[in-house]
């Protein structure tokens, strides 16, 4: 997995006032204030609208990073462990792969001191909204570049902002859909 000192690295300022990482722009921000967004989302469209709004976003973004580093020559396992180290060193808290297989499309991750839920604590219902479908995400990205067909979904089985230990997830193949 990336190292801190490796993203503080690769970290560059543009005359125009842009953060990049390689090809891509960042923003560095407080965690109360993604977290502050989050939650008012949450107040305004319902946790279960706010989770898809969440999800989807965290899909689309994860996709797309996986994208940049296929280009940079990474291929499967190699995405996934980029994705998570890159995530790990940038405060979203330490991510570790349990399972992982890209054949099934299924794995086991969990997430420790997670900064969104550790933003949110306590809470009746898994705070990390955007973590399910970035790693659904990025293994779609690493199904999809290897031609497999799956489609994979995931969520969060338990959460720190539920007084677990640890943030869990599982991502699997989604059930096929039904032609009734
Ligand atoms: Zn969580």
């Amino acid at each position: 997995m990336d190292d801190f000192t490796r993203i503080k690295e690769q970290l560059v300022l543009t005359g125009e006032n842009r953060l990049m990482i390689g090809p891509v722009a960042m923003i560095l921000m407080p965690a109360w204030f993604f977290s502050g967004i989050m939650k008012r989302v949450v107040q305004e469209a319902g946790y279960d609208r706010a989770a898809k709004i969440y999800y989807e976003a965290g899909f689309d973004g994860a996709y797309r990073w996986g994208k940049v580093q296929i280009e940079a020559g990474l291929t499967g396992r190699q995405i996934m462990e980029q994705y998570l180290g890159a995530m790990t060193h940038r405060g979203w808290g330490r991510f570790e792969i349990i399972r992982f297989d890209d054949t099934a499309g299924s794995g086991l991750f969990r997430l420790y001191h997670s900064a969104v839920a550790l933003e949110n604590a306590p809470a009746d219902r898994p705070a990390c909204l955007w973590v399910p479908g970035a790693l659904a995400g990025a293994m779609q990205v690493i199904m999809d570049h290897a031609e497999r067909r799956t489609r994979v979904i995931a969520q969060e089985r338990r959460c720190l902002a539920q007084a677990a230990d640890c943030c869990e997830f599982v991502v699997e193949p989604a059930p096929a859909a039904s032609c009734s």
